[in-house]
């Protein structure tokens, strides 16, 4: 069985409790690997070794360390099938999905910040007598913590702008998936990373993670997980006074009018709602139906989640594969069961599904879709991260809003209608740091990525995740006139 061990200083390292945690792949419910179990100690060493890099990799130019990106690239475009295979494997998710989202687009985040970094500009203000320069400095060893869902497409959207703007990296993957991260020390070595430029330490979160923000020397702490998890973060950053940025959980609504454009609304309300088996945080958890089409979407949307294809993950015809561990599979079939306590009505799904063959043990779950459930209860107030969606009828756009609004989170929210006006008024109203009008997961990396309320603190994407690893320094020159 193999073992992931960490990377530190360009190599790959035993743990120091030489201790290892097996690593199950959800769709069998078998361990296939084993990971290094980090400790304070490991994440010390990381850290040493990143502040040793650091002075080397911040006095590169912006050119030669975009160089270094696209290697990165590159090299993980050359493992792209090997990569698709693991991110599946590792997750659950059907290869299909690795291979149109997951990977190409690690891919594209180094390639992107490889782009923009050359393209960054710095700001002069100048008044009769004196001239004000403000240009930009990396801030030295940083923090990137990511989760088990998007393993390599987040952790790599982390380190991409970190590295790029000069920083060196400690990395934290989820210990739920933690194979394309260790993957990507190979990576780093076949593309001529100098040693210490990215780390990972592998682990627990409330062991590696926990040491990890804690340590005097890390600057910022970007970071993507539960709500609960950010609000630790916070608590650990304030006092030390590093930089955060949290990107949180969500609950967010999916808002459709009458007046939407029909088939292709329900064709991506199936994706936007089961897409990796409901666990992005953008799927549209809660759907609001204007009243007039209710039945109509209803009788439509059961039978299209009907004919969803679950099962083995390397079939090429399934959509949905299996929940990313016994842990959160547990979890989402006590949301179910709380669901019908609450008095909601299943309407299609609900049970778990047999796994045939080598799947037999997986963690699969149907694509549930339930009604009858008032905004207050519990299971249209948090967040499931499963395939589980609920049904909710709206008269009018002051109502859509009231519902869409009321919940403790605000990533993200979807608008399906053909009337431009209102398409405006509800997207200035919503509170979600996303808001997609007639499509979703539409994405254009330049764009601001967060969300508001307990969705999280802080932007990712384009000049924002360059400007949250730097820290703008000012100098201000006085001179004489003639
Ligand atoms: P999680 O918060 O349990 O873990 C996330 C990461 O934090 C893991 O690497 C974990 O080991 C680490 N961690 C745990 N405790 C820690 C601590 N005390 N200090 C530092 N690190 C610690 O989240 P998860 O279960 O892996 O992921 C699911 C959550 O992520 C959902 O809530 C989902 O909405 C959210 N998510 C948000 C976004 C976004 O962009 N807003 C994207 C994807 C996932």
């Amino acid at each position: 069985m193999k073992k992931l061990m960490h990377f530190i200083a360009g190599e790959f390292t035993s743990p120091d409790l030489n201790e290892y945690i097996p690593v199950i792949e959800p769709a069998t419910g078998k361990p296939y690997a084993s990971l290094a179990r980090g400790n304070a100690n490991d994440v010390d060493r990381a850290i040493r070794s990143a502040e040793a890099a650091f002075p080397a990799w911040s006095s590169l130019s912006p050119g030669d360390r975009s160089e270094y990106l696209h290697a990165l690239a590159r090299e993980l475009d050359n493992r792209m099938e090997d990569f698709i295979q693991a991110e599946s494997k590792d997750t659950g998710k059907s290869v299909q999905l690795a291979r149109e989202i997951d990977i190409p687009r690690a891919v594209n985040n180094f390639k992107f910040f490889a782009q923009l970094i050359i393209g960054e500009e710095s700001e002069a203000h100048t008044l009769p007598g004196t001239i004000n320069y403000t240009h930009r400095k990396a801030l030295g060893p940083v923090a990137c913590i990511s989760p088990w869902n998007l393993p390599i497409y987040l952790l790599s959207w982390k380190i991409a702008p970190a590295l790029a703007s000069g920083n060196t990296v400690v990395a934290k993957p989820s210990e739920v998936t933690p194979y394309t991260a260790w993957m990507l020390g190979e990576v780093c070595q076949a593309a001529g990373l100098p040693p210490g430029v990215l780390n990972i330490v592998q682990g627990f979160g409330h062991e590696v993670g926990q040491a990890l923000t804690e340590h005097e020397k890390i600057q910022a702490i970007s970071f993507t997980g539960g709500t609960a998890t950010g609000k630790k973060i916070a608590e650990t950053a304030a006092p030390a006074f590093k930089k955060i940025s949290l990107e949180l959980g969500g609950k967010n609504p999916n808002i459709i009018f009458a007046d939407a454009p029909y088939e292709e609304m329900l064709a991506t309300t199936v994706r936007s709602s089961f897409a990796n088996q409901g666990e992005i945080c953008l799927c549209g958890s809660r759907i609001l139906i204007q009243d007039e089409i209710y039945e109509q979407f209803k009788k439509d949307f059961i039978r299209k989640v009907r004919g969803i294809k679950i099962g083995d993950p390397t079939d090429p015809n399934t959509f949905m594969g299996a929940i990313v561990s016994k842990e959160h599979f547990q979890k989402i079939q006590t949301y179910i069961d709380l669901a019908v306590e609450e008095g909601g009505h299943i309407l299609t799904g609900g049970k778990v599904i047999e796994g045939q063959g080598r799947c037999k043990g997986g963690y699969f779950i149907e694509p549930t879709v339930i009604e009858g459930l008032s905004q207050s209860c519990r299971t249209n107030q948090e967040e499931i991260f499963g395939p589980v969606v609920t049904l909710q009828a709206f008269s009018d756009e002051i109502e859509a809003m009231e519902l869409a609004n009321d919940t403790i989170y605000g990533l993200s929210a979807t608008i399906w209608t053909e009337n431009l006006s209102r398409a405006h008024r509800i997207a200035e109203k919503i509170e979600a740091g996303i808001v997609w009008v007639n499509t979703w997961l539409h994405r254009d990396l330049r764009t601001p990525f967060g969300g508001t309320k307990q969705s999280g603190m802080g932007r990712e994407g384009g000049y924002h995740a360059l400007h949250f690893f730097t820290e703008p320094k000012n100098i201000c020159i006085k001179y004489d006139s003639i």
